[in-house]
């Protein structure tokens, strides 16, 4: 099916077919669907496997802040997809977050799940890092909540999906989460035995994501301007991956907010292979806002205008700059008549940069190669 519609291919066979490969494969999300056909022509010339992913708070049965839900984020990427002809890539939901774990929340989310696959989505990154019990005495008691309901979701997923292959995400240590001393980093222990726990109740997951030093969105200095990220921990990073395997575990890591770390770094420097699946978001966004800028001034002033205006009185002391680059994302769905009814010009530069930001993210990520490696893995 997928050679002739090229609508997504299964994210199992992204992350089984680059197993063992030096190459980080990139997932991006697509707030602005404008994007994607960019994204989709660089993966296409440059051979390179992908997601395309929305996470909860992006995108759900009620359109989240992007104002897509699943089924119209599945039709507008398998266009784009198959405008360029490309199809070594998975639909994959991002964060599927759950963050009480009470009967009411896993039942939505599972209304939530019925439609992604409804939608047909490939992939599926269960978020349950929350739920973490700061009382326990072990690992285990400490992720015990984390576990359950992400092996809960995880079978619920297989059942739905009768058979079909499906990759699969899961979390352990929650992205961008403080205490007094700064950034609180996943511990290898902690990745082994979550792992292992979720292997012994049947779950096998291909992807985990940790905390490692990113944050999600922007990095900001103290006056709110920002910055390059620095902040990912890669010797952690290493020890993670090297503990996962040294315990036969089979699971690579997917790093999440990589928007505004520096791309020779990654090319020089990230562990490529220990992490398998790179997530780039906020930077999507930029290139639509910053399109904008110049070619739509009275939009862009005007999605400026509704976002301070809403965002001031929650965030005193911030500059306007941090506000507006903090809270824009919700001006998606607010604007998403005008977002989805650009004059093509603009359309055109939105593309051309996606694209040409693409294949600097792909070099970056050494991902030639992998898309005819992962179809040729299906075959
Ligand atoms: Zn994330």
């Amino acid at each position: 099916m997928a050679k002739n519609t090229y609508g997504p291919i299964p994210g199992s066979a992204i992350f089984n077919g680059v197993m063992g490969r030096k190459a980080i494969i990139m997932a991006a999300n697509v707030r602005i669907a404008s994007v994607a056909e960019g994204i989709f022509r660089a993966a296409k010339e440059t051979d390179s496997a992908l997601f395309m992913e929305l996470a909860r708070s992006e995108c759900d049965l009620k359109g989240g802040y992007t104002g897509l839900t699943p089924h119209d984020f599945s039709e507008r990427m398998q266009r784009a997809a198959k405008a360029v002809q490309f199809g070594a890539w998975a639909l994959h939901a991002d964060h599927i977050t759950i963050k009480k774990g009470d009967t009411a929340e896993v039942a939505a989310t599972k209304e939530l799940i019925d439609a992604q696959i409804g939608a047909g989505y490939t992939s599926f990154a269960i978020d349950a890092s929350h739920l973490f019990n700061f009382e326990g005495k072990t690992v285990r008691e400490e992720l015990s909540e984390n576990i359950r309901i992400t092996s809960d979701l995880a079978t619920y997923i297989r059942s739905r999906l009768k058979g079909k292959e499906f990759g699969i995400e899961v979390e352990v240590g929650e992205i961008g989460r403080k205490d007094g001393e700064g950034l609180i980093l996943t511990k290898p222990e902690e990745a082994v035995g979550f792992i292992r726990s979720l292997n012994e109740s049947g779950v096998f997951p291909h992807a985990l994501a940790i905390a490692n030093g990113s944050t999600h969105g922007h990095t900001y200095d103290a006056e709110g301007n920002v910055i390059d990220q620095l902040s990912i921990d890669i010797p952690r990073t290493r020890a993670i991956a090297r503990a996962l395997r040294e315990n036969n575990l089979r699971v690579g890591i997917a790093q999440h907010g990589i928007t505004g770390t520096p791309r020779d770094l990654i090319n020089l420097h990230f562990p490529k292979g220990d992490i398998v699946k790179g997530n780039v978001g906020t930077f999507w966004q930029d290139v639509v806002f910053n399109t904008l800028k110049v070619f739509e001034p009275a939009l862009y002033k005007e999605i400026q205008d509704w976002t301070l205006e809403k965002y001031r009185p929650s965030n005193p002391g911030k500059k306007d700059r941090q506000i507006f680059d903090g809270n824009c994302k919700f001006a998606i769905r607010e604007f998403f008549k005008d977002l989805y009814a650009l004059p093509e010009d603009t359309e055109e530069a939105i593309r051309a940069t996606a694209y040409a930001e693409s294949l600097i993210f792909f070099k970056a990520f050494s991902s030639s190669g992998t898309a005819s490696l992962v179809q040729k893995n299906q075959q």
